[in-house]
């Protein structure tokens, strides 16, 4: 085994070219060639029928949800919907694939030709091409018992689970990246990144990679810098978190190179991402296309969207969110960093939904990473999964600008919504919270409590004003913090004189 060359003389020596391909599980309610249902996490074989099972005499028939699926997501990637192809099989034995062969598209994929523009953290934009988006069908799963980490050498036996076999598949792979540099690992990870939020704002797919709704196998090859000579690509598989996009392609790079180094030659194989030590380990000798033996699938008609039908869909295509999210940070006057934790705390949307229900910026914000943030968290919940609405949250709000509450009430009208006790107005009710500006009610609060701390009440009358703290806090206390702090302070400055 060759050594690990060093970063740094890697990115000197060597011009890496990186591919990218990412499959995502669509999130229709059925399977893509029959009615099953895709649940994930179901007991296992129990989302299964003569068609996802491959048994003889079972016909195939496409899901249209799935097709809409793939043609706005190769529209948003600025990629040609073919007007005109046919699915095709790919043959090959595996025992989690009962048909032994799987659905796929070959020369006539659905979307050819688009590109995607790559924003890295410093702000340099990265243009990655896209080869082609197509459909095909996922596998099942095999669990290997007894073995060494679930591999299937030293294994006692193998439990296969049919239940994913047949779930629709977007394979979408870019074109050749070159001449990204030392930043070809950023430069993956930013695509992942950004096509994970571009296909969660399409709303198709959960693109989980922790659950492998979404999955990406890095290509990679080294030249001789200036060489212009391409190099031969290795393919890491199943590589399941952004995190580890990068780490596979910086990896790859340094052990290519020391492969190089030593005279030793790259073989075309594919190889695994091993997530506890950030190494990739050999798998097996690349399969070449002629291997497959495809050919059309005489089941199915081809798929031949009318240019009506792909405009009409690139009619449904949202804003895109890199782009909704400069808009958003330029309205709120965000700096980056605080954008980016508003992101990573799931909070965007909701923030932005409850701004558009009429409350302020400044004010939603606060409520959903503070208040709401510690509830979520203390329920080990996402933000979203919270009983509460942004229209909610908003009223609450405005009874706070109303003077109707304040704060400390604010939170009691929110635990009671979340509580499952109603609308913010039926909480207020029913735990009769509101603010009390009532001056008499008040005056005779203010008078006990200076009656009953005459030394403060003393202080206050001969002019040291800051004292009405400790008489506010008793008032407070003895409204169970329904009083107008505000009103309260004034009514003690009035009643001293
Ligand atoms: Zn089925």
């Amino acid at each position: 085994m060759s050594t690990l060359v060093d970063y740094p003389s890697v990115v000197e020596r060597y011009e890496p070219t990186l591919g990218l391909e990412v499959h995502v599980e669509l999130s229709t309610n059925t399977k893509m060639f029959c009615g099953c249902p895709t649940t994930f996490g179901a007991e296992p074989n129990t989302q299964v029928c003569p068609t996802c099972l491959g048994l003889p005499g079972s016909l195939p028939v496409v899901n249209r949800t799935a097709v809409e699926s793939a043609i706005r997501i190769g529209l948003a990637l600025n990629c040609s919907i073919a007007p005109w192809g046919r699915f095709a099989r790919k043959n090959y034995f595996y025992p989690d694939m009962p048909k032994n062969f799987q659905t796929s598209q070959y020369d006539e994929p659905i979307c050819v030709d688009g590109y995607m523009d790559v924003t890295l953290d410093d702000g340099t934009v990265v243009r990655v091409g896209i080869e082609r988006a197509h459909m095909e069908e996922d596998t099942g799963k095999s669990l290997h018992v007894g073995g060494a980490t679930g591999r299937i050498h030293g294994a006692d036996y193998s439990l296969l689970d049919y239940n994913r076999a047949g779930v629709p598949l977007i394979e979408i792979v870019t074109k050749m990246i070159p001449d990204t540099g030392g930043r070809a690992p950023e430069v993956a990870r930013a695509y992942v990144t950004q096509l994970r939020d571009l296909i969660s704002s399409l709303g198709v797919s959960d693109v989980r990679m922790d659950q492998g709704s979404m999955r990406c196998d890095v290509n990679l090859s080294l030249s001789p810098a200036g060489s212009g000579v391409l190099g031969t690509r290795t393919e890491t598989k199943n590589v399941n978190s952004l995190r580890s996009v990068e780490r596979a392609v910086r990896y790859e790079m340094s052990r290519q190179a020391g492969v190089l180094d030593a005279g030793g030659e790259i073989v075309q194989e594919t190889r695994h991402f091993e997530e506890q030590s950030g190494t990739t380990r050999a798998g097996r000798r690349k399969e070449t296309s002629e291997d497959y033996r495809y050919f059309p699938e005489p089941d199915l008609v081809p798929i031949a969207p009318s240019a009506e039908w792909v405009e009409e869909l690139r009619g449904t295509l949202p804003e895109k969110p890199w782009e909704r999210r400069a808009r958003i940070q330029q309205a709120w006057g965000l700096s980056d960093e605080e954008l980016r934790d508003l992101v990573n705390a799931g909070a965007l949307d909701l923030i932005e939904a409850t701004v558009a229900a009429g409350a302020p910026a400044g004010e939603a914000r606060s409520w959903w990473v503070a208040y709401l943030a510690q509830q979520a968290n203390s329920r080990s919940v996402e933000l979203a999964e919270l009983p509460i609405t942004p229209a909610q949250v908003a009223r609450v709000i405005a009874l706070v600008a109303a003077g109707d509450l304040n704060n400390k009430l604010a939170r009691q009208v929110v635990d009671g919504v979340l509580a499952g006790e109603g609308e913010p107005d039926a909480v207020v009710e029913s735990r009769g919270l509101k603010v009390v500006s009532d001056d008499g009610a008040l005056i005779a609060a203010v008078d006990e409590a200076l009656a009953a701390q005459p030394d403060v009440a003393d202080k206050i009358r001969s002019g040291k004003v800051q004292a009405a703290g400790a008489i506010v806090g008793a008032v407070m206390k003895a409204t169970k913090g329904q009083a107008d702090a505000k009103r309260v302070r004034e009514l003690i400055i009035e009643r001293c004189g």
